[in-house]
Formats: C-alpha cells, structure tokens, sequence
C-alpha cells in the first residue's frame, strides 16, 4: 500500500465507473453511510482496488461524505506499524501526571528507542522550556505539528534508526482508540494527588483546570463505552427474539 496512487486507476475515468457511482449515490439516499448525518459527496469501495475489491460491484460500494472518507484512508493508512519491527508502548495519563517518568521507567537503551512526547518536543525546539503550557500558543502549535509528523510516520512503519522500541505519550484519555500500540501503560496519580501538586506550587496552576477536564473526559468516555454495550445487548436480544 501506499505507492499505489488509487485515483490515477482507469477505473475512475471510465464510463461504467461514473454510471455505477451514481446509483450507489441513490441507493443510499445522498447520505453518508456512517450515519453522520452530512451528504455523501464520495463513493468509497468497501474493499479497496489495490486490495482485489471489485471495481463496478454495488456490494462493495458506499457513499461517504468526505470527512469519513478521509478517517477511513487515515485508518488503513495507519495499518503499516503493524508490521513494522518497531513495538510500541502507549503511556496515557492526565496533564501534570509524570509520563516521562514512567517512559525513563520502561526505557531500555536511551541510545536508540524512541520517545515521542510534547513536552520533549516543546523543549527540543525551545530549549529550556520545561511545560508546554508554559508556551505561547503558537509554539506550543509547533510542537504539536512534531509530535503529529512523528507519530505519522510510526504509523507508516517508518522510525528513525529504526528504533526497536517506541515510548509515546498522551494526555487525552481516549489516545488509545486513535493512536498505534502494542501496549498500553496507563499512569494515574489521582485527581487529589494532581491538586495538590497545585496547591504546594509544584505544578503551575493552569494543571489544576487541565486536570479537570482530564478526569471528565475519562468518565464521560466510560459512560459512552457502557452505553455502547447496552445497544449492542439490546440489538442482540432482538435479533434473538426475531430469528
Ligand atoms: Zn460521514
């Protein structure tokens, strides 16, 4: 994957191509098939070309609106670390938690494995600068964009020096739905330990609200999770009752 352009197949110039699209269009009423609610402006094979789906079969097509189309290359596109040699550990954690603590923890030669954090990033670029929060919003931008062109290419399997080990942090809660990992280290200090951290001035005050919105975050993604499996009972027990 990756070197094959899919746009520039023949498939898309052709006229079966234009005429098929638009009945999968009207088949799905104009509407994106994931249920966003936005209006479909692509028609998507299910199972890709250069992975053998069929080209002009309506079984294997569906229309998307662009938003959804681009997270759905996102997520094959993010397949490739997969198979890469490098293993990768997810350190998740709230703002003010000491995730690069627990990375020195796990790190087993400092030489070579590789660390993706912000404040790192922040620190490589402004040196001296100990918490992005401490950073302008522009640079705490710029510092952001490293992180993310880092972690696009860990995704494509593509690590400088080819690092066998890939330590990468995150402070949103839900990282582990979006981001790579083989493993997935969970940090959590507590919300009491992390206020108090404010309170004596060990951390600057800005963690106190950072931290807030963590432990929010993370409920309200448990609540979504649990009411998830409900639907999924409820969708279970139905189709029982109907077969
Ligand atoms: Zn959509």
């Amino acid at each position: 994957m990756g070197k094959w352009d899919a746009l520039s197949s023949p498939v898309y110039h052709s006229a079966t191509w234009r005429r098929v699209r638009k009945v999968a269009l009207a088949r799905d009423g104009g509407l994106c098939v994931r249920g966003c609610g936005r209006a479909a402006r692509d028609v998507d094979h299910i199972v890709p070309l250069q992975d053998g789906g069929a080209p002009f079969d309506l079984s294997n097509l569906q229309s998307l609106c662009r938003p959804c189309h681009n997270r759905k290359g996102q997520e094959t596109q993010s397949q490739e670390w997969r198979r890469a040699p490098t293993r990768i550990w997810l350190i998740v954690g709230p703002p003010g938690a000491d995730l690069l603590g627990k990375v020195r923890e796990l790190l087993v030669n400092p030489a070579s494995d590789l660390v993706i954090d912000s404040d790192l990033c922040a620190r490589a670029i402004f040196e001296g600068v100990c918490w992005s929060a401490e950073l302008g919003r522009e640079d705490a931008l710029e510092a952001q964009m490293v992180r993310n062109r880092l972690i696009g290419d860990l995704r494509r399997g593509v690590v400088p020096r080819l690092a066998t080990r890939c330590y990468l942090t995150s402070t949103n809660p839900q990282a582990a739905r979006f981001l790579p990992y083989h493993e997935v280290v969970e940090v959590d200090p507590g919300l009491p330990a992390i206020l108090l951290d404010v309170e004596t001035g060990r951390l600057p005050a800005i963690f106190r609200e950072l931290a807030l919105r963590y432990y929010q975050a993370k409920v309200d993604a448990d609540e979504g999770a649990a009411k998830r499996n409900r639907a999924e009972l409820h969708l279970a027990a139905d189709l029982e009752e109907t077969a």
